[in-house]
C-alpha cells in the first residue's frame, strides 16, 4: 500500500474514532444497522460482433430561434441565501422572501438564512435562528453546535444532506437575543410553508425556543423533551439544542432518548446491545 493510501486510511479510522468517541460520551450503548444490499453476479456481457462501418454525413443546422424575454422577479438572492431550496416548491417560497425587509432583523444580517437538506426530507430540523458563523455562511446549523447537530445526525443513521434543517427565523438576532414576537410573527409563515413544501414524516424541535413556537407553549423543555406533540399535523418531538448540549454534555444521554424515538416512528432500526447507563 503506497504511502498516500495509508495517511487516507489513517484519517478514516481517527474520524470513526472521533465519532464513535462522542456517541460513546453521549451514552450511546447502539448503532443503527444498516439494511444490507443484495448486489447481483456481474453477467458476463455477450461478445461483440464486429460493428458496420458508418456512413458520416453532415447534419442540418437548425435556424436560431430568438431568446424569451427575461421577466425582473424582484432582487435576486446570492448563491448562499439560495441554500435549501432545491424543489420548486421550496424555489417559489425562497422567490417570495426575496430581499426579504419583512421585520426589523433584516437590517443586521448578513445573508438570509433559509434552509438546508433533501427537499423532500422524512426529517426535518427546526432551531431558533441563525448565529454568527450560519449569518456568514448562508447555511443554519454551521458552528460548534451544527457541528455536533451533524454528529447527532450521523448517529440516528442519516447524512446531514438527507434531512432538512431550517429555523423559525431566517436572519440573525443581533447578539443571538431570542426573537421577539413581531419578528416571529413575521417570518413563521415561511416556515410553515418550508414545512408544507418538505412534507417531513417527523420535525425535531431544537431548543426551548423552537419547540415554544411551533407547539405556542410556555412549559419548560425539559417537560416537553421526549414527548411526542404535532405541528400542522406533522408529529414533533422536542429536544435539546446542541448549543445547550455542549454546555451540559451531560444532557446528551436524554437527547439521544428523544431522538431514538424519532428513529422508531421512522422505522429506523436500533441495534440491541444495551441501553443508556444509568
Ligand atoms: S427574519 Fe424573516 S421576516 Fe424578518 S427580515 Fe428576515 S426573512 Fe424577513
Amino acid at each position: 500500500m503506497s504511502d498516500e493510501r495509508k495517511e487516507a486510511v489513517r484519517q478514516v479510522a481517527g474520524e470513526l474514532a472521533r465519532h464513535l468517541a462522542w456517541l460513546r460520551d453521549a451514552g450511546v450503548r447502539e448503532v443503527p444497522v444498516p439494511v444490507p444490499v443484495m448486489r447481483r453476479a456481474p453477467v458476463p456481457a455477450p461478445a461483440l460482433s464486429p460493428a458496420p462501418a458508418l456512413e458520416v454525413r453532415p447534419l442540418p443546422v437548425a435556424a436560431p430561434r430568438p431568446l424569451a424575454p427575461i421577466v425582473e422577479q424582484g432582487p435576486a438572492a446570492t448563491s448562499a441565501s439560495q441554500k435549501g431550496s432545491g424543489s420548486p416548491g421550496l424555489l417559489a417560497i425562497r422567490a417570495d422572501l426575496g430581499d426579504c425587509r419583512r421585520c426589523k432583523l433584516a437590517g443586521g444580517r448578513t445573508t438570509l438564512v433559509f434552509g438546508v437538506g433533501a427537499p423532500r426530507a422524512e426529517l426535518m430540523f427546526v432551531g431558533e435562528g441563525p448565529g454568527a458563523d450560519e449569518d456568514l455562511q448562508g447555511e443554519p446549523f454551521v458552528g460548534k453546535g451544527g457541528q455536533l447537530l451533524t454528529k447527532m445526525i450521523e448517529a440516528m443513521g442519516y447524512r446531514r444532506e438527507q434531512v432538512y434543517i431550517a429555523n423559525v427565523v431566517k436572519c440573525r438576532p443581533p447578539g443571538n437575543r431570542d426573537p421577539e414576537p413581531d419578528e416571529i410573527e413575521a417570518c413563521e409563515p415561511f416556515l410553515r410553508r418550508q414545512i408544507e413544501a418538505v412534507g417531513p414524516k417527523v420535525i425535531v424541535a431544537l431548543g426551548k425556543f423552537a419547540a415554544h413556537t411551533l407547539l405556542r407553549s410556555t412549559i419548560p423543555i425539559t417537560r416537553l423533551r421526549g414527548q411526542w406533540s404535532e405541528y400542522q399535523g406533522v408529529k414533533l418531538m422536542p429536544t435539546f439544542h446542541p448549543a445547550y448540549l455542549l454546555r451540559s454534555p451531560a444532557e446528551k444521554v436524554k437527547a439521544w432518548e428523544d431522538l431514538k424515538l424519532v428513529m422508531a416512528a421512522l422505522g429506523r432500526q436500533v441495534a440491541p446491545g444495551g441501553g443508556r447507563p444509568g
